[in-house]
């Protein structure tokens, strides 16, 4: 089942590279007008010009955003309306994974893991919900990760702003039954991307390719559920669902 996706304005937050550069693309390839934002203002551009020669140029717009930044955020959104018009989908990607032992990170690296993992979440979902509220739809998907329900060793920063995405995109779905706007999770667990290069993977499971995490957003958009997992699973894509509570 999938639904017309043609015209929809698709906003992407980290979409330079990795699981939000191929959520792009696949929204694209499915005739949708797509903004990515990145703290990387380099590699934005790069990201958008390999996007544009895949498609017709003026379904793509790019700009720099620091998610961590509610006036940039807002002024990333200001630009995806102008350029588009109204916010359908806004996928809230960026994130950070550093590894370690907890007691051997820096506080700063703590608190900019939070930064962005969390607060960057939270508010953009807030800012995106405010505009699709008067027109009653829109759908907030928020990428969390296996890390928010299950824990790992090295990742005990990162797990715990995954839990909190998740808890925050449960209770926000729940507040918005009823109004047209959607929230949902994307949960993956290891992904081929810059973020992983240096480690090793989940143990017993091979890391998937972003384009699937990708075709989950995209089929959460198509069919609204409170959250898909993508696990690889000894070398297949074993995706499961959980629907949204009945009304
Ligand atoms: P990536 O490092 O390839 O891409 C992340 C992007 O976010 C980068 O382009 C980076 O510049 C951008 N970014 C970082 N800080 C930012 C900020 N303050 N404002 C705006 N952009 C910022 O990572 P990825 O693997 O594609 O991860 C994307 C999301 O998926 C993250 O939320 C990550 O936690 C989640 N995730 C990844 C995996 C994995 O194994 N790769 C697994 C589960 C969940």
């Amino acid at each position: 089942m999938t639904t017309d996706l043609t015209g929809r304005v698709v906003a992407i937050t980290g979409g330079a590279r990795g699981i939000g550069h191929a959520t792009a693309a696949a929204f694209l390839a499915r005739g949708a007008r797509v903004a990515i934002g990145d703290i990387d203002d380099v590699a934005v551009k790069e990201g958008a010009t390999a996007l544009e020669s895949t498609t017709d140029a003026t379904r793509v717009h790019h700009d720099t955003l620091d998610v961590t930044d509610p006036e940039s955020f807002d002024r990333f959104l200001d630009g995806v309306e102008a350029t588009f018009g109204p916010l359908d989908v806004l996928v809230n990607n960026a994130g950070i994974m550093p590894v370690g032992r907890v007691v051997d990170e820096p506080d700063a690296v703590t608190r900019r893991v939070l930064d962005i993992n969390v607060l960057g979440v939270i508010t953009g979902s807030k800012l995106a919900a405010r505009r699709m509220l008067p027109r009653g739809r829109g759908h907030i998907v928020n990428i969390a990760s296996a890390a928010g329900e299950t824990y790992s060793p090295g990742l005990a920063t990162y797990c715990a702003s995954k839990f909190a995405v998740v808890g925050f995109t449960d209770a926000a779905r729940l507040e918005h039954r009823g109004t047209g706007v959607e929230f949902s999770l994307v949960m993956p667990s290891f992904v081929n991307t810059e973020l992983t290069a240096g480690t090793s993977g989940a143990r017993g499971f091979r890391n998937a390719e972003p384009e699937e995490i990708a075709r989950a957003v995209v089929s959460l958009v198509d069919r609204p559920r409170s959250r898909v997992r993508v696990t690889r699973l000894f070398g297949a894509a074993v995706v499961s669902q959980k629907f949204l509570p009945r009304p």
